[in-house]
Order: structure tokens, then sequence, then C-alpha cells
């Protein structure tokens, strides 16, 4: 049976992709060897590392100027290694969207290493919904966002002019849309969400930016030891770049971000148009906030749920429970989920509305 995956994360890969690198387990490149039992420094592994480096650059128009690193620890390690490398020494500052869970936990690492505060918290609604008209002081030495808010399913349209250099968390939503680079000090995302495995970190920074804080930033968290020996200061993880590698070249292949956008919008509006025309549903994110990557519902009537969870499973769906700080439900559409899934889902919903009774 077809399973339609809706996970949150780790999620969905095209199946291609996971052909590819389950044959690339076996036997790489023509050398008898498995990719992950070769070395990172072979001429092999090195073009795989190259061509990664080189697909995000194309997907994203990334400009000159700007360093593009796979690194480890997941955008978790990126809540400390931002400070580190941005904020001041001495007197230094940074500013705070706090639009969600992920986002508290970037300022509270943040905090550990300076004057870090929330200009702005979403927390008064349950993060339903992403905070405008931010004023953001011209002193902090940054300003950090997260531009898609996995757990709440919100997404910021409109990133805000700034006067400091922005630093966003794309970890749910990179390669989803177009974004323009050139407005971002820095760029980061976990790979498990539109990209690879888990294990593997893309990070996108214009090298201005680094090395002016004054500080004495450990070895292993400071860019520049990643910019100046390309990604391979140390060991890579080599599956997880491999397999960001095929999902970006299957994305190219396929007409890149704008093919992927504007499928992106069909899924997502299929998906709302049904949670807001079917009176047995009601999405929990404010309308013009709403994610086309993390779409949060309600069942209005919880003596449905035990009939509803029954038919989406025999659905062959997979992976639409909510998280445990919002309920109910959640339908991630990322950029390897095939419409024909969201369709399936919406059938479902249809279906439960007509046989109510
Ligand atoms: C999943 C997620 C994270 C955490 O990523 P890890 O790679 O598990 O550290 C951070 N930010 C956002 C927006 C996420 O969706």
């Amino acid at each position: 049976m077809t399973v339609h995956n809706f996970s949150a994360g780790p999620c969905i890969l095209p199946k291609e992709v996971l052909q590819q690198a389950s044959q690339a387990v076996q036997e790489f490149d023509g050398l008898d060897l498995s990719l992950i039992e070769i070395s990172h420094r072979s001429k092999s592994f090195i073009g795989v590392m190259d061509r990664a480096i080189e697909l995000v650059k194309e997907l994203l128009e990334v400009p000159k100027g700007y360093s593009v690193l796979f690194l480890q620890g997941g955008a978790s390690l990126e809540f400390t290694m931002v400070p580190h490398n941005l904020m001041k020494a001495k007197g230094g500052s940074a500013a705070y969207s706090v639009t969600g869970t992920w986002a508290k936990k970037a300022l509270k690492e943040a905090q550990k290493l300076g004057a870090a505060t929330a200009i702005s918290d979403s927390s008064d609604r349950n993060f339903c919904y992403i905070p405008k008209d931010e004023s953001i002081p011209e002193t902090a030495d940054y300003y950090h966002c997260t531009s898609n808010n996995t757990i709440f399913g919100t997404q910021i349209k409109e990133f805000p002019s700034s006067p400091v250099p922005v630093v966003c968390d794309m970890s749910s939503d990179i390669f989803s849309r177009k974004v323009d680079v050139e407005k971002f000090g820095l760029i980061y995302a976990g790979a498990q969400k539109n990209m690879g495995p888990a294990g593997a970190t893309v990070v996108i920074v214009n090298d201005e930016l680094l090395g002016h804080t004054g500080r004495d930033i450990p070895t292993m968290l400071d860019y520049r030891t990643h910019i100046e020996k390309e990604s391979m200061f140390h060991t890579p993880p080599v599956f997880a770049v491999y397999v960001s590698m095929l999902t970006l070249q299957w994305l190219k292949d396929r007409g890149g971000i704008q093919w992927v956008s504007e499928r992106n919008a069909k899924k997502a509006g299929m998906m709302y148009g049904e949670i807001d025309r079917n009176p047995l549903f009601e999405g929990t994110a404010d309308r013009e906030d709403r994610s086309t990557m993390n779409a949060c519902f309600l069942l209005k009537d919880d003596s449905l749920k035990e009939r509803f969870d029954e038919m989406w499973k025999a659905a062959g769906i997979s992976g639409i429970n909510g998280h445990r700080s919002v309920g109910g439900y959640r339908a991630s559409m990322y950029n390897a989920l095939p419409p024909e899934s969201v369709q399936t889902l919406v059938d479902v919903m249809k279906e439960l509305e007509r046989t109510k009774g």
C-alpha cells in the first residue's frame, strides 16, 4: 500500500533519492566500496561535498561573498554558534523574534553569552501568529528570526527590514520558496525537514560578518574554521551530505525553487481550502501567517476523533498527529510530498463530513 508520509521531521524524501542512496551504501562511484566506508578525503567524496555546496548556491542564487557550509550538530548547535560568532564579547547584544519553541531555545542559548532579548513574542496566543511591526534596535549585533515555525504552523511571509544583520533559522522551509539571500547575514537549517537525513546542517553566511566579536571562539564553533577547510575540518557526516546532495539535484532537475514553490502553494491551497470549507475542522494559525509547510488543525468535535483517526490510517496516511503543545493534527507538506497525498487527506476529511451521521 502507498503510505502518505506527512511526518514533521525527519520526514519524507523523494523515492528516487532513497533508491540511489541505498545503492550508494552498497557500492559507490565504481569503487566496489560503500559510500560510508571510504575516506572523506577521497576524490569521490570531495566531489560529493563540492556538488552539494554548488547546488545550494545555484538553487538559492547565493551571492558572492557568502560561504556555504555543511556542519554537524543540527540546527540546535547553531543556536549557540550564532551568538559565539556574531555577538560582541564586550557589550554585545542581539534581538530575537520569539515565534515558537525553536526560537525560544535559540534565545536561551544567546542569553548565555550576552544581552539577548525578545523584541517580540507571540506566546500570548500559543504562537499562532507572527508579530508585525517589530522595532529592531540599531545597537543590536544581529536580529534573529525563524522563517517557519514547524510546531505551530506559522511562516514569515515578508521579512522585516532590519538595520542590523538578519540571522534566520530556515530549518523547516529552506528550498521551499524563493528567498533573497542578500537580505540575510546568516541562514541555517538542519537537513532533516526539507533536504536530507538528520546529521547535516547547512549554513550560509556573509563572510564579512565574521571575526569582529573579540571573542575567543572554540575552534569547532568558529565558522571561520569550517570556511577555511571547506567543511572538511573534521570528518563530515558523509551519508547525510550525500543524500542532501541527491535531494537538491532532484529538485534542480524538476525546475528548482520556482517549480517547487508553485507545487507547495498548490498543496497548501488544497489543504487549507478543505480546513476552511469543512465545518468539522478549524485551523489553529492566523490565516495570513499560515505555513505552506505545516498545516495545523483541530476537529471541532472531539467525539469524532476515534473515527477520523481510523479513517486516515486506513487510507495509508502517516504522521499527522499534532505536536503535544498544539494538539489536534499537523499535516507537514515538505517538498517531496506529492500533491496526491494531500488529495488523499482532503478526501478523508470530506468522507468524515459525509458519513458522520
Ligand atoms: C526541527 C527544527 C529545529 C531543530 O533542529 P535539530 O536539527 O533537531 O537541532 C530548529 N529549528 C526549527 C525551525 C526546526 O523545525
